[in-house]
């Protein structure tokens, strides 16, 4: 396993949409597993292909919070959540139907130091490979569901700043030209 480096914008394959991968290869495993580890690192709570390089429909999260034992706290976890088993490594993940609204504060590892109240479906059903390319199909709601949009975004060419007015778009990226980003990134948790 490697660490990536997890690229920032305004680079360039970050605006690409990802192509769809044909078929789960060893490699593409061997990637999948590579960003999970940076992914961790981060610490991040999701990751797309995009944001290390690899212009390709793939992802991969893991909402899930630990307390300092590193016992998973189910406590913040919706019902749906709970049945999920993470980590997720999704190819090619579709939203095939969506219900409801929600709001969250979302950061990005490729925007790090910004945060700011994005709109989303509070419900999503997705289509995917998994991780050995097999057909899934699961439903989800919470942070979950707020996760896999920001990630399937990401496999579009879109930032979450992308999903802001253009006033506060236009700020952030103006503070980013002058500014850089802040070298001590914020230890907020939730970084997708
Ligand atoms: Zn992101």
């Amino acid at each position: 396993m490697s660490l990536l480096k997890i690229l920032k914008y305004p680079e360039e394959v970050l605006k690409q949409k990802a192509k769809p991968v044909e078929a789960v290869t060893a490699e593409l495993q061997k990637l999948a597993s590579d960003m999970l580890e940076t992914m961790y690192a981060a610490p991040g709570i999701g990751l797309a292909a995009p944001q290390v390089g690899h212009s390709i429909r793939l992802t991969v999260i893991d909402i899930r919070m630990r307390d300092e034992n590193g016992q998973v706290d189910e406590a913040s976890m919706t019902e749906l959540e709970k049945k999920i088993s993470m980590p997720l490594i999704l190819f090619n993940p579709e939203i095939i139907k969506k219900d409801g609204k929600t709001t969250f504060e979302e950061g990005c590892l490729s925007v790090p130091g910004y945060f700011e109240t994005v709109h989303r479906s509070n419900y999503i059903q997705v289509q995917a490979l998994n991780e050995s390319g097999e057909k899934i199909n699961f439903e989800t709601d919470g942070l979950l569901a707020i996760c896999i949009q920001h990630e399937i975004d990401h496999l579009d060419g879109k930032l979450f700043i992308d999903r802001l007015s253009t006033v506060k778009r236009g700020i952030i990226k103006s503070k980013i030209k002058k500014h850089g980003y802040p070298s001590q990134e914020s230890q907020k948790e939730h970084i997708l």
